[in-house]
C-alpha cells in the first residue's frame, strides 16, 4: 500500500493487485470478545522525521501518535525495566565484567571479520565472544526454534538479542560510551543516548483506523486496485502481465507480496521456500485488571524454562480495554507445528500465565478469560541457505522478465526497515 501510494504520488498510473478480499495483509487485528487485538505487537517504530512526514501525508496528521518507547525484558529471576535486550547484569557483576572484556579484545584482534558471517553461529560468535555463546545460541533456538547453525544471518534482526549490550550500569555505561569502540558494544537507557526516533500507534484505536486511511489515502491519489487477484503470467519482453480475466501492459511491475510466492509465480520453482523457516506461534490471550498490568508496552522474556518469548500489554496502548477496569494482554509462544502444543493450543494457558506472574509482568493472581489463537506463520525465518538463493532467484527473475521487475529486499522484517528498502529502489522519495 505505502509503495503503491508512494508511486502514485510521483505521478504514475498505479495498479494494485491484492490476492485477498481486503487490504493491509498483517494489519488487519482479530476481534475477541469486545476487543480488536493485533496480531502481535503491530508498531510503527524507529521511524524518523521523514517517514512521520510520509504517513502524517498520507493518513492524516492527527492518526498517528508518538507514543514513546515503553519496553522491560526478565532475566535469571529479575525484571529490568526501559531495555527490551538481555540485561547481563543479572548474571553478576564477575559475569558481566568478563564478557565485556572478553567482546572487547574479540574487536581489538578483529576489527573487521576477514570473512562474511555464514549462519547465526558466526553472528553470536561476533556478537558475543565465548562468554556469551552458550545463553545466545540457547536462546536463538527459543526464540527462533532452530539452531544458530541452521539460520541465515538475517534471522538475526528477528531477535533482539544482537547489537549493544547491558553489562554495566547507566552511568558507567554513557561514560565508557564515549569511546566509539565502546559506543558500538555497550548498551545505554535510549532517551539518554539522544536518538530522535520515533514509535507511532493510533492511541485508543486499533491499526483498523490506519488499515481504512491507507484505503482512503490510495482512492484520493487515483490507485485502482483489483482484489481477490493473482497475476497468472507475465510477458517480461512485451510487458504484459495476465490475470484471470484479462491484461494490462505495464512500464515496470514491483512485487510487493512475499519473496516466496513471488518466485513461485514468476518462476514456477521454490527454492526460498526451502530455505525459509516458516515459524508457527500461539498467542496465549488473557483478560485481566488493567491496574494489575506492568505499563511497559511489552516484555522480552529472555528465561531459556519459559516458553513465553513477548508479553505484549495491548491494553496499554490500544483499544483492547473495556469500561469495567479490564484489558487484554497477548503472550507469544513459538511452537513446532504436529505437536501437543500445537494441536491443543490452550493447554498451556495456566503454565503461561504463571511465567507472566512471574515475570513480574501482571500482579494479578489469575486471569479473567483466555483464549490461545495458533497463528500458522509469523516470522518467517531465513536459513542458511537463504542469501544464496535469494541471488539466484533475483538472477533468473532478470534473465527471464528483464529490468522491470522490481524485488523489494526479501529480509527487511519491520515497516520501517522495508520503507528504507523502498527509498532505495527509488519506489519511495
Ligand atoms: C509477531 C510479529 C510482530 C511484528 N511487529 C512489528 C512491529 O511492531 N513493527 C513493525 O514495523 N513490524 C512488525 N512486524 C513486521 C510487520 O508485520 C511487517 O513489516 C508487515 O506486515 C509487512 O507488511 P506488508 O504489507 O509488506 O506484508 P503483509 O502484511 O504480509 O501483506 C502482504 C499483502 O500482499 C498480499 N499478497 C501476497 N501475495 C500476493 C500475490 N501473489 N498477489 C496479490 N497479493 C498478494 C497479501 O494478501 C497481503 O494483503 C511484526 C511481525 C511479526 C510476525
Amino acid at each position: 500500500m505505502i509503495a503503491a501510494y508512494a508511486l502514485a504520488k510521483q505521478g504514475h498510473s498505479v495498479l494494485l493487485v491484492e490476492a485477498m478480499s481486503k487490504l493491509g495483509g498483517f494489519m488487519s487485528p482479530i476481534r475477541w470478545r469486545d476487543f480488536w487485538i493485533d496480531k502481535g505487537p503491530q508498531f510503527f517504530d524507529n521511524f524518523e522525521d521523514n517517514d512521520r512526514a510520509f504517513f502524517d501525508e498520507m493518513v492524516g496528521a492527527d492518526l498517528l501518535e508518538s507514543i514513546g518507547f515503553s519496553y522491560a525484558s526478565f532475566m535469571n529471576g529479575k525484571k529490568t525495566d526501559n531495555f527490551a535486550i538481555p540485561d547481563w547484569r543479572t548474571r553478576g557483576p564477575d559475569f558481566a565484567k568478563a564478557a565485556f572484556a572478553d567482546i572487547l579484545a574479540d574487536r581489538i584482534a578483529n576489527p573487521d571479520p576477514a570473512n562474511p558471517l555464514k549462519d547465526i553461529s558466526d553472528v553470536v560468535m561476533r556478537d558475543g565472544g565465548v562468554a556469551l555463546n552458550a545463553e545466545l545460541s540457547q536462546l536463538v533456538r527459543k526464540f527462533l526454534r532452530r539452531t544458530p547453525e541452521e539460520l541465515g544471518t538475517a534471522a538475526g534482526h528477528m531477535m533482539t538479542l544482537f547489537g549493544r549490550k547491558l553489562f554495566f550500569d547507566q552511568d558507567v555505561s554513557i561514560n565508557l560510551k564515549q569511546s566509539p569502540l565502546l559506543d558500538g558494544i555497550l548498551a545505554a537507557e535510549k532517551a539518554t543516548v539522544g536518538e530522535t526516533r520515533y514509535n507511532l500507534y493510533p492511541r485508543g484505536t486499533s491499526l483498523e483506523t490506519i488499515r481504512l486511511a491507507m484505503e482512503g489515502a490510495l482512492k484520493r491519489v487515483g490507485v485502482d486496485v483489483k482484489m481477490e487477484t493473482q497475476i497468472k503470467a507475465l510477458d517480461g519482453h512485451a510487458r504484459i502481465c495476465t490475470f484471470e480475466e484479462g491484461s494490462v501492459g505495464y512500464e515496470q511491475i514491483f512485487f510487493g507480496g512475499d519473496c516466496r510466492e513471488t518466485e513461485k509465480q514468476l518462476l514456477g520453482t521454490d527454492a526460498l521456500s526451502q530455505n525459509t523457516h516458516l515459524l508457527p506461534e500461539i498467542f496465549h490471550c488473557f483478560v485481566v485488571p488493567t491496574a494489575a498490568v506492568d505499563d511497559a508496552y511489552y516484555l522480552i522474556d529472555y528465561d531459556p524454562n519459559h516458553l513465553s518469548t513477548r508479553m505484549t500489554n495491548f491494553c496499554n496502548y490500544m483499544d483492547a480495554r473495556d469500561s469495567d477496569g479490564n484489558g487484554v494482554i497477548c503472550v507469544e509462544q513459538p511452537v513446532d507445528r504436529e505437536t501437543a502444543e500445537w494441536e491443543h493450543p490452550d493447554r498451556l494457558q495456566d503454565k503461561i500465565f504463571q511465567e507472566v506472574r512471574e515475570t513480574g509482568n501482571v500482579t494479578c493472581d489469575t486471569y479473567l478469560a483466555a483464549k490461545s489463537f495458533p497463528i500458522p506463520v509469523t516470522y518467517k525465518v531465513p536459513l542458511a541457505g537463504f542469501a544464496t538463493a535469494w541471488d539466484d532467484v533475483q538472477n533468473r527473475i532478470k534473465d527471464q522478465f528483464g529490468d522491470n521487475v522490481i524485488l523489494p529486499d526479501a529480509t527487511t522484517l519491520t515497516r520501517k526497515q522495508t520503507m528504507d528498502n523502498l527509498r532505495q529502489l527509488g519506489v519511495m522519495q
